[in-house]
């Protein structure tokens, strides 16, 4: 399960902004998941709950915004949205250039 590693480097930068804002506690957390990234939401805040007890992110309320996929098609010049699996243009069969969807950030963090 890569969710549990990935949980893990979101677990360390959350600990980090703590400390560097001399913060008791994370209050909210929003991430940003691309829905191209292979990270599958669910498992990764099931991972953040399973090791969350005592950190400085325990009682955190963790939100997630899906954004979709975005390819891009150099000869229609054209961009579209697209899905996990979609590799090639709808309309002429070029291979598609990824431009968005990869992402996995922290947007917000509010500390208290
Ligand atoms: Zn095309």
């Amino acid at each position: 399960m890569h969710e549990m590693s990935i949980a893990e480097s979101v677990m360390s930068i959350i600990d980090e902004e703590v400390a560097k804002n001399n913060g008791k506690r994370a209050v909210r957390v929003l991430l940003v998941i691309g829905k191209l990234s292979t990270i599958v939401p669910e498992s990764l805040i099931f991972c953040i709950n399973a090791n969350k007890e005592g950190t400085v992110f325990q009682d955190a309320e963790f939100a997630i915004e899906e954004i979709p996929g975005k390819g891009y098609c150099k000869e229609c010049d054209k961009e579209y949205e697209v899905g996990p699996h979609q590799f090639f243009c709808e309309v002429c069969e070029n291979v598609l250039e990824v431009r968005g969807g990869t992402e996995l950030l922290i947007k917000e963090l509010e500390i208290e």
